[in-house]
């Protein structure tokens, strides 16, 4: 199977052994309530889905990783895991220190090792992650709203966060057994935050031509308003795949995970993240990972070409579309025609027919998927 990003499959949940001192240090060390963002990260990198990450970046592998699309030690890595503090909270912090993470309930649910204690330069961060610094990109919006403080160090974690959905969280630990469990040599990994439409269908079973398995791994944590719920995201799969794929042949998980919204970065990023869950190849579509008209269209296809250090393969797929000429969804590498003979498909055109409860051409969405977000109406199908 393929080897984890760096050779390692990180662990840093706490051992049996070492609980109680873990607890006691916990106990004593100052507490930093974190948002559902920083918890989901922390939660990633305890599992091992962001190795060779063993806890929050230092300084040097942040600016190593915003300049050079590489942590301080030379592994590929493409955008920052950050523990922002309030500069209140920096003060109180010594280098050797310690700092424990509370969740909503107050409830501490990991240490922090403090190793470094730095200042980011947002308007440096946002250039070079999101290609720009324009007030309009949420992830620019986001970074602007937090503090520009931040801690970085290994961490061990005391327990999950609370999840929404906990059925579908998978680890890689769990993804790989399962994997050699069905004796699929090579994975394909489909990575979305949008509900499955016929060109994510088509791509999926490209995929599947070559591939043992398909690993669907939707991004389900914070994402911005109009985007589509978690739970329209997994209910549409579910009626998916019993109607249309071969059950033994497909996985469901959920990536509890921030959308950054970073485009090419953030496509290599994700490619990094299934290649420690265990994926041989990853779908890379048209605009991956992209938000508005921040990107090229294919330049998340383009990140790829400069890193050599993953052994996951990237499958650059085309925008796929409806061709009535041809018969059936196509891209334009396998069809010739265009004007009135071709029909998009896009995430905005399902969210439009949804929103005004309009009838969906089967050539945009199977009706069982449609069935599924009228069921849940509106208000619950997408995020407010
Ligand atoms: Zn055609």
């Amino acid at each position: 199977m393929i080897r984890p990003h760096g050779g390692t499959l990180i662990d840093c949940t706490v051992t049996a052994a070492a609980r109680a001192e873990v607890e006691r240090l916990a106990d004593e060390a100052p507490r930093l309530p974190v948002d559902r963002f920083t918890a989901m990260d922390a939660l990633n990198i305890a599992i091992g889905a962001y190795s060779p990450l063993r806890g929050f970046m230092a300084e040097a592998d942040y600016l190593s990783v915003i300049r050079q699309s590489a942590l301080a030690a030379g592994s590929t890595w493409t955008v920052p895991v950050l523990l922002h503090v309030p500069a209140g909270m920096a003060t109180k912090l010594r280098p050797d220190g310690r700092l424990t993470l509370v969740d909503s309930e107050a409830q501490p649910f990991a240490l922090v090792q403090v190793e470094s204690v730095f200042e980011v330069a947002k308007r440096e961060y946002a250039k070079l992650v999101f290609g720009t610094a324009d007030q309009s990109h949420p992830g620019v919006d986001r970074l602007t709203s937090l503090p520009s403080t931040c801690v970085g160090g290994a961490l061990t974690l005391l327990r999950e966060p609370e999840l929404e959905n906990r059925q579908y969280f998978i680890r890689p630990s769990e993804t790989r057994k399962l994997f050699a469990e069905r004796e699929w040599k090579s994975v394909a990994a489909f990575h979305t935050r949008n509900v499955p439409d016929r060109a994510h269908e088509y791509l999926q079973k490209l995929a599947l031509e070559s591939a043992d398995g398909l690993f669907v791994h939707p991004i389900v944590g914070w994402k911005k308003a109009g985007d589509f719920s978690q739970r329209a995201q997994f209910e549409t799969y579910e009626a998916l795949f019993e109607h249309y794929y071969p059950r033994d042949r497909v996985l469901l998980g959920g990536f509890y995970c921030q959308v950054r919204y970073a485009g090419p970065r953030e496509a290599v990023f994700h490619a990094i993240v299934r290649q420690n869950f265990g994926c041989s190849h990853i779908i890379i579509g048209r605009d991956h990972a992209g938000v508005g008209r921040f990107y090229g269209v294919y330049d998340a296809h383009r990140a790829f070409d400069a890193v050599s250090d993953l052994e996951i393969v990237p499958l650059r797929f085309a925008g796929p579309f409806y061709c009535r000429r041809c018969g059936g969804i196509v891209t334009d590498r396998t069809c010739p025609h265009g004007g009135d003979d071709v029909s998009e498909i896009s995430g905005t055109l399902v969210r439009k027919h949804v929103v005004n409860r309009e009838a969906v051409p089967e050539y945009l969405l199977r009706p069982e998927v449609f069935d599924v977000l009228e069921r849940l109406a509106t208000e619950e199908a997408f995020v407010r």
